[in-house]
C-alpha cells in the first residue's frame, strides 16, 4: 500500500475541523431561525398596533381604558383609579390587565 500524499494529509486536517464545527454550526442556524421568527412575530404586531391605534377610544362607558391592552392586544380594559397622595395634582390610573400605569393633570 502506497503511503499517503501529504496533500491528502493537509485535506483531512482541514475538513476535521469543518466537520468537528458541525453542530455549532447548526445550533447556530437553530438560534437565528428562532430569531428570524420572533422577528417576523414583532414586525406583525407592530403592523397591527398602527391600525389599532387607529380605533383607539380614550373612554368605553365613562371608563377610561387601557392604551397598552388596545395597541398591543385589541383588547379593551378598563383603567381604575389609584388613589393620589395629598397635594398630587396629578391623577393616576392602573390596568389590572397588564400593569401600565398612566397619570394625566387632573
Ligand atoms: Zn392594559
Amino acid at each position: 500500500m502506497a503511503p499517503k500524499h501529504p496533500l491528502i494529509q493537509h485535506a483531512e486536517n482541514i475538513a476535521e475541523s469543518f466537520i468537528e464545527s458541525k453542530l455549532a454550526i447548526k445550533k447556530h442556524i437553530n438560534e437565528l431561525e428562532t430569531k428570524l421568527s420572533t422577528a417576523k412575530l414583532e414586525l406583525k404586531a407592530a403592523v397591527l398596533s398602527e391600525k389599532n391605534l387607529l380605533h383607539f377610544s380614550v373612554t368605553r362607558d365613562g371608563n377610561f381604558q387601557c392604551p397598552s391592552c388596545w395597541v398591543k392586544k385589541a383588547v379593551r380594559f378598563d383603567l381604575t383609579p389609584v388613589e393620589n397622595a395629598t397635594g398630587d395634582r396629578f391623577d393616576h390610573f392602573e390596568c389590572k390587565s397588564c400593569g401600565s400605569h398612566y397619570e394625566w393633570e387632573a
